[in-house]
């Protein structure tokens, strides 16, 4: 061990050293010393005296010593004391600063001699005696001489413990009032003969951890004194818990106050806000501090193994803990910038160290953890930014808030929202001579953060507690946050040389379930289905039935599969077969439908060639798809780019087309080949042709037909744009179900009040909207009047609980949310809207069949429950890659790292997701603006 190192771990242990006339002074909490450290400490004497006489004279210029302050003055409160109390204050009386805590207690227990105990403990500790009274200026503490504190004792022979407990957190739960006091209270409640439970609740204005101890042994030593009629003989108290506030205030001015000042500003300036990891509810308004906790006992083993790694490491347990916890932060947060903090003792002085009082100051440990070091590289950081921290650890931590002026947002702590601590052996006390105790459990009901990971060493492993705020998280959620936090630890013994970002977080057991169990989406579809043998077998089965219905034409599914049979013997007389592209230059219309249908059949890809868009990109879509064969109508033709293939305008060539043979034509393309190749609009960058397969398109539409089940009833909108994928199911879907397409006029999809009298007229049962557009559709008066509405379906966009809201109260109709890009095959998830939700956002749900979704960290881990990843889809809808562009889709088109299927390949969508609970998937917004949404970067 270093010289550094051995103070370090001095300094956490709460072991203080100091030099006088050239001596060594060590004073140390009880149990501080371990054998390692005092041989360390005899070892290294004379390097400690020289060392710490340089250090004293040249860090604290000032002196450190307490004066005891002047009686007569109005006392002022410390800076933590003043926190407090200004919150108290403006919470109007909250428990969320009470410290309770209980023990059963077995023996003879003489609650008269307690009683006598409390008042001599009072007596010794003007803490106790304590209130804080208003004036014109600040508060002021106020020290009571004649202070009485009684006991409150209840009988509850043979409760039950939840009895019991319910007893102990009404008194933990009890508010105090700060200005008439006592403070201070102890209950005891009798639950048989010589068995009781001892409930202590202190407010933490006048107390801290450290106090408990202290006011806990002294408690019983005068209790004892009592019962043996010998009272104990403590040292005399130097200083009282006033005299350090007052010196703490006076303090503020000094240089050495400024430099470290200097320091927190510098460490913390820029530092993210909030650490935003996942909750399972929305943020409130205001902290309400709500909360609760859990605890999970880690193996010994594993407790072993980390103190192994501490040694080789030449760390602490507490550093490598906190490591450990950072690690888990940016992981389950997806920032790389995180802060903790961290409570201290804050008694330099010795004189303190007996005092029962609020002392305790945390420190904000800062930690930059990207570019994916090494556990052992992160401890490194986190070691040297917690030793400077300890060197700066005089500032109290409510000045650094006030000196760094965050803008003040009432829904979280300023500067951290999560804490970290290492107990020592969590208080017991010394023995009581004739008394066995034993700690109760209970909920105290509150949370001072959004989480605090308390560990503790015991003889069974390490215990690892989460306080939580309840209005963020569900014990569910944090159930699994102690479970990964423990797998990242055995990941961590069993390489600390790996990057952080590849440890593990979920076992195979979980990852099972991401990964397998969620997306076992098997159903059998035809193998061989194409487009065209689905649409042959429906007109084949409903010659009759109304298969278009566009302004006053209606087509039977006989007359269009013969006129788009016509058009196929056309096309193919051209030499248009299998991947062939043929491009579609038209308006809304029966033609549209037609050519679409004419270019399946003919085994060829449609691509759509919005004439709304620019010529510019036009041009590059006729280049990138290779088109030589293009399908327009006669008014339209001239405004065509200049390219030099084939243009047919299908309106005029009626008498051509009419005199080809209308039977169906060979079936020339497969699953495998293309049905259709749509430009994605992306934000950026060139348009890309994204080509769709067969088999993709059809395991799509199969999978609607399951799901919605269209009859020969149902009239489905055609109204999307056809170079948006969604049209694609509005054509495809009615026309392979038996169902009747109704086709909006063009322009039609824009105008609310054409669409209200379109959807009563031909009664039509099923569309689609994106958000945006049902939100413009809903506000029209008209809207509530479209009662044959069965089914809306939306995409595209995140589908808001307000737009849900909206929607279910105008219309008497289901609503589905459905998710997915263009890459594959329209949609990969699906779900169902409820009417009365609850919850603050809508899901976009689970996969579709024979599909895949994985929710993937930045390395290409599966992202546990809860944590934010990257959308990625496998399976059958996948499509081929965006056609002419083989760097593109080697990037975003990958091989299945997942899958043992030969061939299987993912898309990465982009989109930033995650599991609930359930396996839902939420959806979070797009990977590129992430710098704004839960930080993640790619
Ligand atoms: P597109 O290729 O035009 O279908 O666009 C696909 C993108 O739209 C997805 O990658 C998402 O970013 C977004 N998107 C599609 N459906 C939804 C939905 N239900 N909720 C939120 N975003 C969606
Ligand atoms: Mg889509």
């Amino acid at each position: 061990m270093s010289t550094s190192e051995l103070l370090s771990r001095l300094r956490e242990a709460g072991v203080r050293l100091s030099v006088r006339d050239g001596q060594l002074n060590v004073s140390a909490p009880k149990g501080a010393l371990n054998e390692e450290l005092r041989r360390s400490l005899r070892d290294r004497k004379a390097e400690l005296i020289e060392l710490l006489a340089d250090a004293d004279s040249a860090q604290r210029p000032e002196d450190s010593s307490i004066p005891v302050a002047d009686r007569s003055q109005p006392i002022p409160l410390s800076f933590a004391q003043q926190r407090i109390w200004f919150l108290e204050e403006f919470e109007g009386g909250s428990s969320v600063y009470n410290i309770p805590w209980a023990m059963r207690v077995r023996g003879k227990f003489d609650v008269v001699a307690l009683q006598a105990a409390l008042n001599d403990l009072a007596r010794r500790h003007e803490s106790l005696r304590t209130v804080f009274v208003k004036t014109d200026k600040e508060p002021v503490q106020e020290i009571r001489d004649d202070f009485e504190l009684n006991i409150e004792i209840i009988k509850m022979h043979g409760a039950d413990k939840a009895t019991v407990r319910r007893q102990i957190e009404s008194w933990a739960r009890q508010t105090f009032e700060l200005t008439t006091g006592p403070l201070f209270r102890v209950g005891v409640i009798e639950t048989g003969s010589r068995k009781h439970v001892l409930v202590l609740v202190i407010h933490h204005i006048i107390s801290d951890g450290w106090s408990l101890d202290v006011l806990q042994n002294e408690l019983f030593s005068f209790y004892l004194g009592h019962v043996n009629g010998e009272l104990p003989e403590l040292e005399p108290l130097q200083l009282q818990l006033a005299d350090y506030a007052a010196w703490q205030r006076n303090r503020v001015n000094g240089s050495e106050f400024e430099r470290q000042l200097d320091y927190w500003k510098n460490q913390l300036r820029g530092a993210p806000a909030l650490l935003e990891l996942p909750t399972d509810r929305q943020r409130p308004s205001e902290q309400s501090y709500h909360g609760t906790h859990l605890r999970r006992l880690l193996p010994a083993k594993l407790s072993k193994a980390l103190q192994a790694i501490a040694k080789e490491q030449n760390a602490t347990l507490f550093m490598v803990l906190l490591t450990a916890f950072k690690i888990f932060l940016a992981r389950y947060s997806g920032q790389d910038d995180i802060v903790v903090g961290t409570p201290i003792a804050g008694r330099q002085q010795t004189e303190l160290e007996g005092l029962i009082g609020l002392f305790l100051n945390t420190l904000a440990m800062r930690t930059d953890v990207t570019g994916n070091p090494t556990f052992t590289e992160l401890l490194k950081r986190v070691q040297a930014t917690s030793l400077d921290a300890f060197a700066h650890q005089d500032i109290p931590f409510d000045r650094i808030v006030d000196a760094l002026h965050p803008t003040r947002d009432m829904s979280h702590s300023p500067v951290y929202q999560v804490q970290f601590m290492l107990q020592n052996t969590p208080a017991n006390g010394s023995p009581v001579e004739g008394l066995e105790f034993q700690h109760v459990e209970f909920n105290y009901g509150t949370s001072k953060f959004d989480l605090t990971l308390a560990t503790a060493e015991t003889e069974d492993g390490l215990a690892a507690e989460i306080e939580y705020c309840t209005d963020l998280f569900d014990e569910q959620s944090i159930e699994r946050m102690l479970e990964h936090f423990e797998i990242l630890l055995q990941g961590i013994t069993a390489n600390p040389e790996i990057g952080i970002r590849d440890l593990p977080l979920i076992d195979d057991r979980e990852r099972t379930v991401l990964l397998v169990d969620w997306n076992a989406t098997k159903v059998d579809y035809p193998a061989q289905a194409t487009l065209q043998s689905l649409l042959e077998q429906q007109a084949e089965s409903s010659p009759h039935a109304p298969a278009l219905i566009y302004e006053s034409t209606v087509l039977s599914y006989g007359e269009l599969n013969a006129r788009a049979n016509q058009l196929a013997h056309w096309l193919i007389s051209q030499g248009v077969g299998p991947d062939d592209m043929v491009g579609v230059y038209m308006e809304r219309s029966v033609e549209m439908v037609i050519a679409l249908l004419g270019i399946i059949k003919a085994g060829g890809a449609y691509v759509p060639l919005d004439p709304d868009y620019p010529g510019q990109r036009l041009q590059h879509m006729l280049e990138d798809a290779d088109i030589r064969i293009l399908l327009a109508q006669s008014h339209l033709a001239d405004a065509l780019p200049p390219y030099p293939g084939i243009t047919l305008s299908v309106d005029t060539a009626i008498d051509e087309l009419g005199a080809l043979p209308d039977v169906n034509p060979l079936h020339r393309a497969g699953p495998g080949n293309l049905a259709y190749v749509i430009f994605t609009s992306g934000s950026t960058g060139r348009p890309k042709g994204v080509m769709n397969e067969h088999h993709g398109i059809c395991n799509r539409l199969l999978w609607m037909q399951d799901q919605y089940r269209l009859d020969n009833n149902d009239r489905v909108l055609q109204k999307t744009p056809y170079s948006f994928d969604v049209s694609v199911w509005e054509f495809f879907w009615p026309l392979i179900t038996g169902a009747t397409l109704v086709v909006a006029r063009p322009g039609g999809h824009r105008d609310s009040d054409y669409l209200c009298s379109l959807i009563r007229e031909h009664a039509v049962t099923t569309l689609h909207f994106v958000p945006s557009m049902l939100q413009v559709f809903l506000q029209d008066e008209n809207a509530n009047t479209c009662k044959t509405l069965q089914r809306v379906i939306c995409s595209g966009e995140a589908l808001s609980h307000d737009l849900q809201a909206r929607f279910f109260a105008t219309l008497d109709s289901e609503l589905h949310n459905l998710y997915g890009p263009t890459e594959a095959a329209i949609d990969v998830t699906y779900w169902a809207c409820e009417k009365d939700s609850t919850e603050t956002s809508v899901p976009i749900g689970y996969p579709v069949a024979n599909t895949q979704i994985y929710v993937v960290e930045p390395d290409g881990q599966p992202a546990p429950v809860g944590v934010a990843g990257e959308l990625w889809i496998g399976g059958d809808q996948v499509a081929r890659g965006y056609a002419n562009r083989p760097d593109l889709t080697a990037e975003r088109f990958i091989p299945d790292p997942f899958s043992a299927k030969e061939g299987a390949r993912i898309y990465r969508t982009g989109d930033l997701t995650r599991f609930r609970n359930d396996g839902a998937i939420e959806f979070l917004g797009r990977i590129d603006h992430q710098v704004k949404l839960r930080g993640f970067r790619i």
